[in-house]
């Protein structure tokens, strides 16, 4: 699904990714964990088509194409799903407007005809109550006096109506409590869990992987991945520390 090789990415001149590979295969759940400042939101912008970021060297094929050639748009329209750690607010944008407006211009750069606004406010709805989030919340602006888990929840209903082949979560359970930790972790599963998806999961914490359980474990430290393992290494990071694990 995705392989990544060799990559190499610098920031206003400084070295963040140093190497990295990594390759999630259709139907697979992949974490990422590592020390503050390892460079996972820079794997993810890097992936995602940010400004600013400068490939030094290495490859990502993803489903095939040449994905670092791609603009952000092509991407998400080839399936390429980013979930940010700290959700953007849109002031005088609803969800609704939002999501259909990014829906359909998705379809439109694959050739598929746009959504009716009855389809997508069923499709919408839909989304909505896997998540537990209201569809009143979903009329509001984006993420405008949300909750920190109300956006990780309006997020991941966007991803749901995405429906895309590939997500990258970056920290997704930053600022969750108990409840909604659970109702995301589960929403994740019921959105990616499939044998033509894949999910690449970035976490400082185990208690998301008790609900989404990962088939593979990375540790990225100092910007490349130095350790792979199951989900018990994520266990072991938990109780040992990176360090220990690391060394
Ligand atoms: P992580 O998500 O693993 O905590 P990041 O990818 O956010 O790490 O950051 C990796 C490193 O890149 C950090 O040392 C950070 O300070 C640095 N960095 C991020 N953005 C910039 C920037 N715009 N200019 C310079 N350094 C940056
Ligand atoms: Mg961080
Ligand atoms: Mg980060």
């Amino acid at each position: 699904m995705i392989e990544i090789t060799n990559l190499h990415a610098e920031i206003d001149g400084k070295k963040i990714l140093n190497g990295l590979n990594l390759r999630v295969d259709a139907g697979q759940v992949h974490a990422i964990m590592g020390p503050n400042g390892a460079g996972k939101s820079t794997l993810a912008y890097v992936l995602g088509g940010r400004p600013g970021y400068e490939i030094t060297a290495g490859s990502v094929v993803f489903d095939g194409q040449d994905l670092l050639a791609l603009d952000p748009h092509e991407r998400a329209a080839a399936g390429l799903f980013l979930g940010f750690q700290y959700p953007v607010e849109i002031p005088g944008v609803s969800n609704v407007q939002f999501l259909r407006e990014a829906l359909n211009s998705q379809r439109k750069a694959r050739g598929e005809d746009p959504l009716s606004g009855g389809d997508f406010l069923k499709l919408a709805r839909e989304k909505a109550g896997l998540l537990r989030l209201d569809m009143d919340m979903l009329k509001r602006p984006v993420n405008v006096g949300f909750s920190g888990g109300e956006k990780k929840r309006a997020e991941m209903v966007q991803m749901g109506i995405l429906d895309p082949k590939f997500a990258i979560l970056d920290e997704t359970d930053s600022g969750l409590d108990i409840d909604a930790l659970r109702i995301v972790g589960e929403g994740i599963n019921a959105i990616m869990r499939r044998p033509d998806k894949g999910v690449l999961l970035i976490t400082h914490y185990q208690r998301l992987l008790d609900y989404v359980r990962p088939d593979v474990v990375h540790v990225l430290a100092a910007g490349r991945i130095v350790k792979s393992g199951g989900a018990e290494l994520a266990l072991e990071l938990e109780r040992d520390g990176y360090e220990a694990v690391v060394a």
